[in-house]
């Protein structure tokens, strides 16, 4: 990883491209988050890559000055991945929305957890479609009407955290779009933790699905006394889902990252000369 410097602010992180999302939307605090946490990092623009998949939230490459790569949709952590095995040097942060990382792309999480390459994946979640106008997501809660549940959705709702903690993913917390100051620290936090880093944002969507009071009411921050290294505690505190937590649940340094794996595997390689393997069919 480069050497940090000094002279950077969260405005040298805004690109040109002004954000298209409707007025209020939780993901302009979201975006907020990431220009001060990037800036707090003092890294160059020029090393880091912010990548998306679809929806309204994965629009959010445009508006980042860094490198960006929208991708496909529920394919993000894939192409992140990807990146970071080729590129370790480089900081690598994937967004995406809750329908997008939680329904079609909801088996890489699983790989991504396993893997533990050092990426940082940020959820914006507004339990909802938001870009197709309004259809229920994963993490719609049960018996949400909708034009696409007209009689309510009869689903369980999806928990992220309890789902990221039963999956070991090594880096858990939760952030909540009116707390940029709060969710900054914890974008920090899972970009400088080596290793798979999990920030699910709570993040309204006040067109289709409007939590911003409910959620500003409920949430409060993890109890003083939570050790976050405790992973059963954690889970006992993401299974509160009326009054969510807000902070780290649960963070693991030890752990070995694929990256760095390779990386070694790689230079105990031993040199390979492919003219002499290719002789053999000659
Ligand atoms: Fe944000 Fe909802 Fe508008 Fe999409 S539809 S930009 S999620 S407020």
């Amino acid at each position: 990883m480069a050497q940090p410097i000094v002279t950077l602010t969260p405005k040298d992180f805004k690109s040109e491209v002004k954000p298209t999302w409707c007025p209020g939307c939780g993901d302009f605090g979201v975006l907020n988050a990431t220009y001060t946490a990037l800036a707090s990092l003092k890294r160059p623009v020029d090393e880091t890559v912010v990548v998306s998949g679809i929806g309204c939230s994965s629009r959010f490459p445009h508006f980042v000055s860094t490198y960006g790569f929208h991708s496909v949709h529920g394919r993000a952590l894939p192409v992140a991945q990807g990146m970071k095995m080729a590129r370790p040097d480089l900081t690598i942060v994937t967004v995406g929305g809750d329908g997008d990382m939680f329904s079609i792309g909801a088996g890489h999480l699983l790989h991504a957890a396993l893997r533990n390459i050092d990426i940082t994946l940020v959820v914006m979640d507004n339990e909802i479609y938001g870009l197709t106008k309004g259809q229920t997501s994963p993490t719609s809660p049960t018996g949400h009407t909708t034009k696409s549940t007209p009689y309510g959705l009869l689903a369980s709702q999806f928990n992220p955290i309890a789902t990221a903690l039963s999956l070991n993913v090594s880096f858990v917390a939760r952030g909540f779009s009116s707390k940029p100051k709060d969710l900054a620290a914890l974008i920090e936090q899972g970009i400088q933790h080596k290793g798979f880093s999990f920030i699910h944002a709570l993040s309204p969507c006040p067109t289709f699905h409007n939590t911003m009071d409910v959620w500003k009411a409920n949430v409060q921050p993890l109890p003083t006394d939570h050790d976050p290294s405790q992973r059963f505690k954690a889970m006992e505190l993401a299974l509160e889902t009326e009054k969510p937590y807000i902070g780290v649940f649960y963070h693991d340094e030890e752990r070995q990252t694929m990256d760095q794996a390779a990386h070694h595997l790689v230079q105990q390689a031993k040199p390979f000369d492919l003219d002499k393997y290719m002789s053999r069919y000659a």
